[in-house]
Formats: structure tokens, C-alpha cells, sequence
């Protein structure tokens, strides 16, 4: 069964494919306003000819029907990608038709989108820190919130006096974000970051060639600080840094299926509690760190203050501090080494 609703310049097919519903819309145009009353197959009419407004506008309404958050950023960012522009090029070229093959290139992508791939897997680009990484399945796509771990840990190293290269070690670098803003940050550290993930270590590694800092960074693969040698004398370290896994393991099936059912479960999966990670890292960390030297880890919403007493309760660290996000909510808790 087909729809086509001439004056609105698009047409909806349903009726087939894994279609369930009918479609009974009417999507104008002009005023973008969308009134749906079914989810249809997508698939943009052959031979209709759409502009790159109009192809837009449509994407919008379709994600928003399958209800992706931010349609509209979605839209273009999918079409840019279908088109090998970037978004402020699509501006430029809104009344600008779409030919066929691109649609389709598009329609594929939107599929991808609706069946909860993340955007930043499809795109396979995240920025963070003003850089710009290479995400895909193989890693966690760094979070915004994880900034804060940079920032604390930049304010560390500037203070420090050290008469040696500062020497870092991140535990599970994942796609290499924190590793790599740190080190192109700070020109003069040795970083050495660990995964148990080969993948995401490989992924990692190509994050730091791109950003030319490879030579600064070690990716090691293991358990935690397994693939290290305890030093005999002295301690290797003067920052250790980690967003460890931190997720409850029984609401991990709670989250977005962008992220239950696409990031790496070993990423993701923090034990019963959410800790597991914390109580191996804490007692550790204090190994391979020397006096002065500091701890700082990444927390779930609601766990800095159980975090905080680990390390307290350790008794080689002095009084940590909570550094809270944006919303005010420790995500950072850091200690410095009696
Ligand atoms: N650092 C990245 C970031 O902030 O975007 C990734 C953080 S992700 C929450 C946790 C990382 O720890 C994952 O890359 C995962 O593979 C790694 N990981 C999990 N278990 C580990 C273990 N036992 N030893 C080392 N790394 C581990
Ligand atoms: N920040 C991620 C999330 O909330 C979880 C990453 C982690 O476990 N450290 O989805």
C-alpha cells in the first residue's frame, strides 16, 4: 500500500517489509509539523525529488517516531555523513537536490540508527577533549563527564616540581581518550596505559598515532597492574588515573540499548555492587605510586562517598577530596600518597 501526499512532496510505503502499521501521515513541510499515526518502512520514493531540507526534514520525523533522543542533530549528522559533507556544508546546500544513491546510503544508516547503534559507532568519531577520536565497537565511547578526570589530573601535573619526566599510568584506556588528551596536553609526560581489551588497545593505539603522540604512550595489555613489574626501588609512577567499569552488574540490562546492547559488556560491568573494580585498584595503586604521588578514579553517580572511605580505610593515602561534576555530584575522587 502506498501513500503519497503530493503536495507535502513525499511519499511513505508500508505494508511490507517489517512494516506492522499502516501509515496514515501527513508531514508538512513548511511548517514542519508531523502528524503520524503509524511507523512506516523507510525507504525515500525513487524518483521523487527531495532537497536536502526537505530529505531532512523527513529523517527528523522518522527518528523521532522511532523515538530517537535529538532527531534533528541525528538528521544531519547521518545525511552529512550520507552526503561527505559536514554540517556546516549541508547548510549551505539546503535547497540542493538529493540524488538517489546518496538516499539510499542515507536510508542504510538511519536503519542502523533505529536499531540502537549509538551515532558515534556509525560516524565512528567522538570528540573529546577538543580532539577528535576514532570510536567503534572494539571501546567505550568516551564521555563528556570523563573530562573532569583530565582536568584534575592536568592540574596535578602542573603543580608538580618534578625533576624527572612525570610519569602516568592510566588503567583501562579503552579508546585512548584520557591517555592521549593528557599527553598532547603535556608535551614533557610518559604515559603508560593498560587494557585487558587487545582490541581496544589496538583502537587506542591508532587514537594516538593519529594525534601524533604515540611516542609518549606504552599501551600494555592485562589485568589491571598484572602486565607491571613492581618496582624494586623508587616508584614508577607519579599519577595513576582510572574510569574503571563502575556499572551495578544487575542494572546493566536497565541502561539505553545504545549501550547495553553495543558497548563492550567489559567496559561497562563493575561487579554486584559496582566497586569491584575500586577495591583491586585502591590497595594496588599505592604499590606503584611514591610519596606524594596521586590516585584519581572516575565514579558512578552516588559512589564517591564509599569510594572516598576505601581509600581512607587503605591507610596510605591522605584525606581524599571529592571533585564534583557540573551538577554538583562527586565523579572524581583523588588522593595523594602519604
Ligand atoms: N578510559 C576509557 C574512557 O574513559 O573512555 C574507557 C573506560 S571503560 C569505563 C573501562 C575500561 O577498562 C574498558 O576499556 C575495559 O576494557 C577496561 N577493563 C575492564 N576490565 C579490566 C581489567 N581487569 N584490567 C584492565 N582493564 C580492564
Ligand atoms: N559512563 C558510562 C555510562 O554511564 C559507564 C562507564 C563506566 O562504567 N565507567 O554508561
Amino acid at each position: 500500500m502506498k501513500h503519497q501526499i503530493t503536495s507535502a512532496k513525499f511519499q511513505m510505503n508500508s505494508g511490507h517489509g517489517n512494516c506492522k502499521q499502516n501509515v496514515f501521515g501527513h508531514l508538512n513541510l513548511k511548517t514542519g509539523t508531523y502528524l503520524g499515526f503509524g511507523i512506516c518502512d523507510l525507504e525515500f520514493d525513487t524518483g521523487l525529488e527531495m532537497t536536502i531540507l526537505e530529505v531532512l526534514n523527513w529523517s527528523t520525523h522518522y527518528l523521532e517516531g522511532h523515538r530517537v533522543e535529538n532527531p534533528r542533530l541525528n538528521a544531519e549528522l547521518l545525511l552529512a555523513r550520507s552526503l561527505n559533507l559536514n554540517r556546516e556544508r549541508l547548510y549551505m546546500r539546503l535547497h540542493d537536490q538529493v540524488e538517489e544513491r546518496d538516499k539510499e546510503v542515507l536510508e542504510k544508516l538511519i536503519q542502523r540508527r533505529i536499531s540502537g547503534e549509538p551515532l558515534q559507532y556509525i560516524l565512528e568519531h567522538q570528540e573529546f577533549w577538543s580532539l577528535d577520536f576514532r570510536v567503534d565497537p572494539r571501546a567505550l565511547i568516551p564521555r563528556p563527564e570523563t573530562e573532569l578526570l583530565v582536568e584534575q589530573s592536568l592540574l596535578i601535573l602542573a603543580e608538580s616540581s618534578l625533576s624527572r619526566i612525570p610519569s602516568v599510568l592510566e588503567i583501562g584506556t579503552g579508546s585512548g581518550a584520557i591517555a592521549i588528551a593528557l599527553a598532547k596536553e603535556l608535551r614533557n609526560i610518559f604515559v603508560v596505559a593498560t587494557d585487558i581489551s587487545m582490541e581496544a588497545l589496538v583502537l587506542a593505539r591508532e587514537n594516538a598515532k593519529s594525534a601524533g603522540i604515540q611516542h609518549q604512550i606504552r599501551f600494555v595489555k592485562g589485568d589491571l597492574f598484572g602486565p607491571l613489574r613492581l618496582p624494586k626501588a623508587g616508584a614508577p609512577f607519579d599519577l595513576i588515573l582510572s574510569n574503571p567499569p563502575y556499572i551495578t552488574r544487575s542494572r546493566i540490562r536497565t541502561l539505553a540499548r545504545e549501550v547495553k546492547d553495543y558497548e563492550p559488556r567489559v567496559a561497562l560491568d563493575g561487579g554486584e555492587d559496582g566497586l569491584a573494580f575500586y577495591r583491586r585498584i585502591i590497595p594496588e595503586a599505592r604499590l606503584y605510586l611514591g610519596e606524594g604521588g596521586w590516585l584519581l578514579l572516575e565514579v558512578a553517580l552516588g559512589q564517591s562517598g564509599v569510594v572516598s572511605e576505601m581509600i581512607e580505610e587503605e591507610g596510605h593515602f591522605r584525606e581524599p577530596e571529592s571533585i564534583p561534576d557540573l551538577s554538583g555530584i562527586g565523579r572524581v575522587v583523588k588522593a595523594q600518597r602519604k
